[in-house]
């Protein structure tokens, strides 16, 4: 069943070039980008199942799948290095990814002799391929995933479904970030209407804790603090910390959202410390709150609420340069109509 009228009006020329696209590729090598999320492997999934039923010969490139994401059925087996791809590659599908610094190297560096599509929605991405398709709208990659399959008079059922139901959950926080908009909904009834058990799915990704990532929380919580009159929520983690607590990255997911929960709070940011000499940050805000403009002049990316980035420097040097950064994008917006409420925090 064609249901092309599911894609808003203004989306729709973008995901018919793209299935078009897929339909004249052969061989495709589909990636997301590094230290891969929800939706970046939903739509990794949902590009080979897309070109399986197309009939093409695919295969997923990832440096690997993080634990908290691998109830997701993948389409086959996720190489980690070209020298294992089973043909030899003439297209590339990129996901969810807008520069080819947030791409493996290895990879990246064959672009320049496949035919590259690109599908994203990170802000400020020019494309990076002969068929681009960025539309920083759209609330997941996955959404636009889903559009590409209509247009290949796909139904959204089974795994695919499941798939694109990952990214779009994944990317609005379980449907309430700013981003989560009537286009979303009517999708996710789809998805539904095709099979997907959201409820369940949500479960998968929400009820996986282990005990180091409870202890790990905890210790991250007391540490955090309110800083510009409590209009920012900052909290910095150390390599230690994993280490104490039995934990690793993937354990961080989520919690600069629960700095965001903080009253009063305009931007969270969470600044994690991944080697002597690197950090990496992430920020959060609502509404319209600008995270985007302060990682694009940080060596970042991302969308107006969620955004992020690595700066080579010290954790103490990274703190200064990036609450510094956050401080002046905040002074230059409109302060909210609501006052912040004063800290009972110790600073
Ligand atoms: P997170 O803070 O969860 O890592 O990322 C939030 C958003 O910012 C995501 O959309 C992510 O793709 C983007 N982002 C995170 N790190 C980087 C980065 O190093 N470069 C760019 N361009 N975007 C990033
Ligand atoms: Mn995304």
């Amino acid at each position: 069943m064609r249901r092309f009228g599911l894609i808003p009006a203004r989306f729709q020329e973008g995901a018919q070039k793209i299935a078009d696209a897929l339909k004249r590729s052969d061989r495709v090598l589909i990636s997301g980008h590094v230290n891969a999320d929800g939706d970046s492997v939903a739509s990794l999934t949902a590009g080979g199942l897309i070109l399986r039923a197309l009939g093409k010969q695919f295969a997923l490139y990832a440096a690997g799948i993080p634990d908290y994401l691998s109830f997701v059925s993948l389409p086959g087996a996720v190489y980690s290095s070209l020298r294992h791809i089973p043909f030899i590659p003439q297209s590339a599908l990129i996901v969810d990814c807008s520069d080819t610094g947030r791409m493996n190297a290895e990879f990246a560096g064959r672009l320049p002799d496949l035919t590259v599509i690109n599908v994203d929605h990170h802000i400020g991405s020019n494309g990076l391929g002969a068929a681009n398709w960025i539309q920083p709208e759209a609330a997941a990659t996955a959404q636009l995933m889903a559009y590409v399959a209509i247009a290949c008079d796909l139904p959204l059922v089974g795994e695919l479904a499941d798939a694109i139901a990952v990214g779009l959950v994944s990317d609005t926080g379980g449907f309430s970030h700013g981003n989560t908009d009537k286009h979303v909904f009517s999708l996710a009834a789809c998805l539904a209407s095709g099979g997907c058990d959201i409820p369940q799915l949500r479960k998968n990704l929400e009820a996986n804790w282990t005990l180091g990532q409870m202890r790990l929380w905890s210790r991250l919580m007391r540490r955090a603090c309110l800083l510009h009159n409590g209009a920012i929520a900052f909290c910095n983690v150390h390599l230690r910390d994993f280490r104490e607590c039995g934990t690793t990255i993937e354990h961080l997911e989520g919690f600069v959202e629960q700095l965001r929960r903080l009253r009063g709070v305009r931007i969270a940011a969470l600044l994690r410390e991944d080697k002597p000499g690197m950090c990496k940050y992430s920020l959060r805000s609502f509404g319209s709150t600008n995270v985007q403009a302060i990682a694009a002049r940080l060596n970042g990316g991302g969308h107006i609420n969620a955004a992020g980035g690595t700066l080579y420097a010290s954790p103490g040097q990274a703190k200064k340069l990036l609450l510094a950064t956050v401080t002046r994008q905040l002074d230059s917006e409109k302060s909210p109509t609501l006052p912040p409420c004063s800290s009972d925090i110790p600073q």
